[in-house]
């Protein structure tokens, strides 16, 4: 039995075209299709949706056909779970099949497939993400998600410790959601769960893991979920390292008073009580990417020393030599380190305000002095940079060819 209780309005992600191509695909002919999961939880409490999820009675090799025929690119994802990632117009859509998961032992469900939209609500993990709503809006709600997304109450569907057992990735998907949309104090039975069971975390892999501790960092609450997290024993099952709540607390903080947002890393590299041997482990244990390491090394072991006590023209140096976004995510670490904002104010106007200038010189003016093309090229010219760089960046192009004649005729 349905339960209908809710209408989302239009939003700009249901009316665009490439949506309506893929619904009506799917629902051609007899056939069905709603949202479902976080399009429509984030959009009833106006969250940006990311990525759009549809479910369908129809069976994957249906699904296919009919966008196939629809010239509609088609990627199957995830067949064994019933999944297909239609792309249309470039934008991905991740459609399943209504479904029960017979066995869930970790990760691999043996899945059956159905035509109840309430047999495959029941197999999600929390009420208010198993909402699904029609291409007109109209919510179907079968296990009062909607009111509890209202109260901000993350319920698991069921009972909390048996849904865990299934799938020991819902402890970190509740503290997530709890990060993000939860008020009030969490679920005592639900918390209760997942501490008791938190030794089965390290039998999940380190992709899945990754993927919920970095959305959880995203909310403006990180800190005091990931508290919570650790009185209840959570943390320590997969990073133990990751204590350090009150610097994160600072950070967060500073990132809404310097309306600085989206550097995710940074929050990471502010939880984390390690060494520098400790970031290379941790992003082997969580395969981050090489563009994430590398922020996180530059974050713990920066080539220029970032303080608070920077005068102008040390704040320039160390943005020639960090970046400016470096530069900033470390002024902000520092101050959410001492709990002092000291001179953070100024330093970070003008690590914000200055813009590296063009070095005036090129290989070619080197080669013009008579030096024969080869590594020395580079070194007179990194020679002549380090001065101009020392002098504040401030010596035009006759400058620094002055310098750079004098430079050679010691060489030559
Ligand atoms: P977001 O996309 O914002 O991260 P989401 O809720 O859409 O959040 P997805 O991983 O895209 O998360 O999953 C889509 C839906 O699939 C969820 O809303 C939920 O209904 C179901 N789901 C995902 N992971 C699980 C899980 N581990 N256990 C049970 N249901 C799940
Ligand atoms: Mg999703």
């Amino acid at each position: 039995m349905t339960v209908l209780l809710g209408k989302i309005s239009k939003q700009a992600w249901m009316v665009a075209p490439e949506t309506h191509k893929v619904m009506e695909s799917l629902m051609r002919n007899g056939g069905d299709a709603r949202f479902v999961g976080g399009c429509v939880r984030d959009a009833l409490v106006n969250r940006k949706v990311i990525d759009i999820d549809i479910a369908t009675p129809l069976k994957p090799e249906e699904v296919i056909a009919r966008l196939q025929t629809d010239k509609i690119a088609v990627v199957p994802t995830g067949l064994k779970h019933g999944t297909v990632t239609a792309v249309c117009d470039g934008r991905p859509f991740e459609i399943t099949t209504l479904r029960r998961d017979a066995a869930t032992y970790g990760r691999h469900a043996d899945v059956i497939f159905t035509d109840d939209w309430r047999v495959d609500a029941a197999r999600r993990d929390f009420t208010f993400n198993a909402l699904y709503a029609t291409l007109d809006g109209d919510v179907h709600d079968f296990f009062g998600g909607i009111e509890d997304l209202r109260i901000g109450r993350v319920a698991f569907i069921g009972d909390a410790e048996e849904r865990i057992r299934e799938d020991v990735l819902r402890i970190l998907r509740f503290f997530r959601f709890y990060a993000h949309l939860g008020r009030g104090d969490a679920d005592a039975a639900a918390l209760a769960a997942c501490e008791k069971l938190s030794d089965l975390i390290p039998r999940l892999s380190a992709e899945r893991i990754r993927t919920e501790v970095l959305k959880l960092m995203e909310s403006p609450r990180a800190a005091d979920v990931w508290q919570l997290m650790m009185e209840h024993r959570i943390v320590t099952r997969f990073l133990p390292e990751a204590t350090n709540t009150q610097r994160l607390s600072r950070l967060i903080a500073l990132e809404e008073k310097y309306q600085s947002h989206g550097f995710i890393m940074r929050r990471l590299a502010a939880v984390l009580d390690v060494t520098v041997q400790g970031i290379i482990d941790i992003s082997d244990d969580l395969r981050l990417s090489r563009e994430q390491t590398q922020q996180l090394l530059a974050l713990f072991e920066p080539s220029f020393e970032v303080t608070l006590r920077m005068d102008e023209k040390a704040t320039r140096h160390a943005v020639y030599k960090l970046g400016n976004d470096v530069v900033r995510s470390l002024l902000l670490l520092r101050a959410a380190e001492s709990g002092a904002e000291e001179n953070l104010r100024e330093i970070y106007g003008w690590a914000t305000a200055f813009r590296v200038p063009r070095f005036p010189l090129v290989g070619n003016d080197v080669l013009a002095m008579g030096i024969a093309p080869g590594p020395e090229v580079g070194r007179v010219l990194a020679d002549v940079e380090d001065w101009w760089a020392a002098q504040d960046f401030a010596p035009g192009r006759t400058k620094c060819l002055e310098r750079l004649k004098a430079l050679c005729l010691r060489k030559v």
